[in-house]
């Protein structure tokens, strides 16, 4: 499992995200992610967190604001707007 803590891009110096808080970003099954994702819509580089977690194809917690059920969902579409 990848952490924030693990990313050597620069944008990770600015997470509104604190890697002591590393469990809210990787809720339990059934638990909610409403805090972790509340923290992302005002992190500066909510963006980058994401492009991050898209092109890695990270398959646990809360990157960027999204889920992985979210990101599966945006990289699904992606693939059908580039296939004719
Ligand atoms: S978008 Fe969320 S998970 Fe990503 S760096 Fe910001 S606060 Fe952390």
């Amino acid at each position: 499992m990848t952490t924030l803590a693990d990313i050597p891009g620069p944008w990770r110096l600015d997470a509104a995200c604190n890697p002591l808080t590393a469990d809210t970003y990787y809720p339990h099954k059934g638990s909610s992610s409403a805090a972790a994702k509340e923290v992302c819509h005002h992190c500066y580089v909510e963006g980058e967190c994401l492009a991050y977690a898209l092109e890695r194809n990270e398959k646990v917690g809360i990157w960027g604001g999204k889920s992985r059920q979210e990101r599966r969902a945006m990289r699904a579409k992606a693939a059908e707007a580039v296939t004719p």
